[in-house]
C-alpha cells in the first residue's frame, strides 16, 4: 500500500460517490441541457449568494477565466509572491490574458490592505501598467494552508472599491478555511467579485472546479471557457460527484486538519526537522536540518511507501485528505518517530 501525502488531489472516488455518478441524469452542457451540471451550478451560486456559477474542468481554467474577465492585455494583477496563478499555472496569466503580476512580499501567502494600496500603479502615470485586479488565495497553498483574517479581506475589498479594481478569490481550498475558521460561503460571496472553488481537492471529487460571480460577468465567462476549450458535453457525471461531495465531504475536513496537526507535532519532535510551519488546515510544510538531504529523506520515505513532495528552498510538504485514513496515519507517525 502506498501512502500518498503529495496532495489532496490524489483521492479516488468512494463507492458512494461512484453510485451518485452512475445515477446522474446528463445532457449536453454546451447547450445548457445537463440537469446535473445545472443543479450543481445553482446550488453553489446560491451558497455564495451570487447569481451565477459555472463548472470548469480545472481550478487553473477557472482562475485563468477570472483573470481574463477582470483585465485587458497590458494590465497588471496584484497578487502574493506565493500565488498559485503566478507560480503554478504555467504562466497562463501572460499567455491567456497578456497581463503581468505585481508581486507582494507577503507573509505565508497573505498580505495587508496597506500593501495593496502601495502596489497600485497610479492610473494617470502612463508609463506603468494599469492595475485592474487584486487576487488572493484562501487557504494559501505555498503558504502552508494558512487562512486569511476576514477583516483584512474586507479592508482590501474597500481598497478595490476605492480604486475600481476587480477582486478575485482563488478558493481552491476555501472549504478548508471555512471549516477551520467557522466562516460562511455567504460572507465570501459578498466580499469578492469572483471566486473559484475546487471540488477535486479536499472534497474528494475526481474532477471539477466552479467559478461564481454576477450575471453579466458569468455570461462572459461562458464564452471565455469555450475559447479555452472548457465547454464540456455530458459533464453531469462530474457534477454528480460534486453534489455528493458538498453533502458529505465538507464537515469531515476537520478530520484532515486534526491529522495534519498531529503530523506537525510529530515532525516538531523529530531529530531531522529544523522548522515546522504553523498548521491551520490540511497542509504541513517543514524544513529539514542537516541530518538528511532532501533527496535522501524523500528516498527514506518512499522505501516505506510514503510519498511527499519537495517545495524547493529545502521545504517539504505533506497534505492530508479523504483517502488518508487512521491506519495510514499511525503508520506515518511511526515512521516519523523512527527516522
Ligand atoms: C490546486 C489549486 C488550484 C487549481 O489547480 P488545478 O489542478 O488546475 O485544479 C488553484 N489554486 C490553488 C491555490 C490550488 O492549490
Amino acid at each position: 500500500m502506498i501512502i500518498d501525502l503529495r496532495s489532496d488531489t490524489v483521492t479516488q472516488p468512494t463507492t458512494e460517490m461512484m453510485e451518485a455518478i452512475m445515477q446522474a441524469k446528463v445532457g449536453d452542457d454546451v447547450y445548457k441541457e445537463d440537469e446535473t451540471i445545472n443543479a450543481l451550478e445553482e446550488k453553489i451560486a446560491q451558497q455564495f449568494g451570487k447569481s451565477h456559477a459555472l463548472f470548469f474542468p480545472s481550478g487553473t481554467m477557472a482562475n485563468q477565466t477570472a483573470i481574463k474577465l477582470h483585465t485587458n492585455p497590458g494590465d497588471q494583477v496584484i497578487c502574493d509572491k506565493y500565488a498559485h496563478i503566478y507560480n503554478y499555472e504555467g504562466g497562463g496569466a501572460s499567455f491567456n490574458s497578456g497581463v503581468s503580476c505585481k508581486l507582494i512580499d507577503g507573509h505565508r501567502g497573505m498580505f495587508t490592505a496597506q500593501q495593496v494600496l502601495e502596489a497600485i500603479n497610479p492610473p494617470d502615470f502612463y508609463h506603468s501598467p494599469l492595475t485592474t485586479l487584486v487576487e488572493i488565495e484562501n487557504t494559501t497553498n505555498k503558504g502552508g494552508g494558512a487562512c486569511w483574517d476576514f477583516n483584512e479581506i474586507l479592508k482590501i475589498k474597500q481598497v478595490c472599491n476605492d480604486h475600481k479594481l476587480g477582486f478575485h478569490l482563488d478558493g481552491a481550498r476555501l472549504w478548508n478555511a471555512l471549516v477551520a475558521k467557522n466562516e460562511t460561503t455567504k460572507q465570501y460571496g459578498e466580499a469578492f467579485d469572483t471566486i473559484s472553488v475546487c471540488l477535486s481537492k479536499g472534497l474528494g471529487c475526481p474532477i471539477g472546479s466552479v467559478l461564481v460571480g454576477d450575471e453579466q460577468m458569468m455570461q462572459h465567462a461562458i464564452r471565455i471557457r469555450k475559447i479555452l476549450g472548457g465547454g464540456m458535453r455530458q459533464a453531469g457525471f462530474l457534477a454528480a460527484a460534486g453534489l455528493y461531495a458538498l453533502e458529505h465531504n465538507i464537515d469531515r475536513l476537520t478530520e484532515d486538519h486534526k491529522k495534519a496537526k498531529e503530523l506537525g507535532i510529530a515532525l516538531s519532535n523529530a531529530s531531522f526537522t529544523k522548522k515546522v510551519e504553523p498548521i491551520e488546515t490540511n497542509i504541513v510544510i517543514f524544513e529539514l536540518n542537516k541530518k538528511y538531504t532532501e533527496n535522501t529523506f524523500l528516498k527514506l520515505l518512499s522505501d516505506k511507501n510514503i510519498k511527499i513532495i519537495g517545495m524547493g528552498s529545502n521545504k517539504l510538504r505533506l497534505v492530508t485528505h479523504l483517502d488518508y485514513d487512521d491506519y495510514q496515519h499511525f503508520k506515518v507517525l511511526d515512521v516519523i518517530n523512527s527516522l
